[in-house]
């Protein structure tokens, strides 16, 4: 049992006080995450900051046209609100695919981009973690990696980020909103997460002392042509073996614009460029898909357990660009559970 202080933030500039005052404090929204590391002891925080009642619970339209999200929007209000049911239904697929109702319920927008990796190593306290503990090893480079990264490892580790919203988001060049002691900023998606290289305790650009306080999402939402594909080893409750958010903007049967991020296979949400560009004015066909597929996974390495990773994610790429192409994607219920 391990004894930490409780207090709850009133607003956004006590929860930035609060945290600056204790280096040992951590922010807890709905708890889903935070909770579970310590019970496994892998998180021992002194001091809990409750944020979950600040008032960052809103989602409305912007001037530009886009959507902020407040970071203490429950998972389960983002997917089934009409605005982004409507016009970003790749944000909701991708909710939707994830966790429990439950969960999503209590899951915030804030606290998904800072979930934690699954890797049995790092919430297992007896085996050597670079992650958890940093120069200690990493037991997944010649452990169980079924689960782990074909793209942007390194030696110090090979976790993937686990979450589906974040695919989605960095598909659609969604922006996030953060507020600390120096005032408040902005940084793009494809900023926020960061690869391992030799400090993979480090999973983001967000400073200790700083809290997420929205998304917001531009106003191009690729609601015409979208899909979501989530590859697992069940229907439901598990995490992306493999994931991939697809998005097009066609003209006739030409790509004018294209969008492809990947879940399941990095240490951040994965998108590539060079794979994007590869489909612009090119027929919307399998051809097209397959070769930005081969460019996407260009540098992909595999380790014992998880090579299959590398033709999953070509032959889920391929599906789920087809999907989106022709306007029928992935779908997910969209009727609510309380
Ligand atoms: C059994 C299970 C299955 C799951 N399956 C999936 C899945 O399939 N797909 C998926 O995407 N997710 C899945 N999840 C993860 C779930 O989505 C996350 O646990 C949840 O989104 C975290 O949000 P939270 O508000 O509960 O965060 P918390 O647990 O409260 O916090 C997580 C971290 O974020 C920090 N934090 C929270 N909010 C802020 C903020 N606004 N600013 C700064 N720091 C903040 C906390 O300090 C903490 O470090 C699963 C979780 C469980 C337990
Ligand atoms: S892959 Fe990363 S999280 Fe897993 S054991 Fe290695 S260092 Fe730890």
């Amino acid at each position: 049992m391990i004894n930490f202080d409780y207090q709850r933030a009133t607003n956004v500039a006590e929860a930035i006080r609060l945290i600056g005052g204790d280096p040992k404090a951590r922010f807890i929204a709905g708890g889903t995450n935070l909770v579970d590391l310590m019970k496994s002891d892998v998180e021992k925080p002194s001091r809990l900051i409750d944020i979950s009642r600040l008032p960052l619970n809103t989602i409305e339209a912007t001037a530009g046209g886009g959507l902020r999200i407040g970071a203490l929007v429950p998972n389960s209000d983002v997917a089934y609100h009409p605005l982004v049911a409507e016009r970003y239904p790749l944000v909701a697929s991708a909710i939707l695919a994830g966790a429990s109702a439950q969960l999503r319920n209590m899951a915030s927008t804030g606290g998904n981009l800072l979930q934690r990796t699954r890797c049995p190593y790092f919430y297992d306290t007896a085996t050597p973690c670079n992650k958890r503990e940093p120069g200690s090893g990493c037991s997944a480079l010649e452990g169980l990696n079924r689960g782990h990264a074909i793209l942007g490892a390194s030696t110090s580790c090979i976790a993937i980020h686990p979450s589906d919203m974040c695919v989605a988001l960095i598909a659609l060049d969604a922006k996030v909103h953060v507020a600390g002691p120096a005032g408040d900023r902005v940084i793009a998606f494809a900023d926020f997460h960061r690869l391992p290289g030799n400090t993979p305790q480090h999973e983001t650009n967000l400073a200790r002392e700083e809290i997420i306080t929205a998304i917001e999402l531009p106003e191009r939402g690729f609601a015409r042509n979208h899909s979501y594909l989530k590859i697992r080893d069940r229907l439901s409750y598990a995490f992306a073996l493999v994931s991939v958010a697809a998005a097009l903007e066609l003209e006739g049967g030409t790509i004018r614009q294209a969008r492809l991020a990947l879940g399941g296979v990095a240490h951040k949400p994965w998108r590539d460029n060079t794979a994007e560009a590869s489909l612009r004015g090119k027929p919307a066909d399998e051809a097209s898909f397959r070769t930005a597929a081969d460019i996407l996974l260009r540098d992909a390495k595999g380790y014992a357990h998880n090579s299959f990773k590398i033709e999953l994610a070509r032959r889920a790429i391929i599906r789920t660009l087809s999907q989106a192409a022709r306007g029928t994607p992935q779908s997910q219920s969209t009727k609510k559970i309380t």
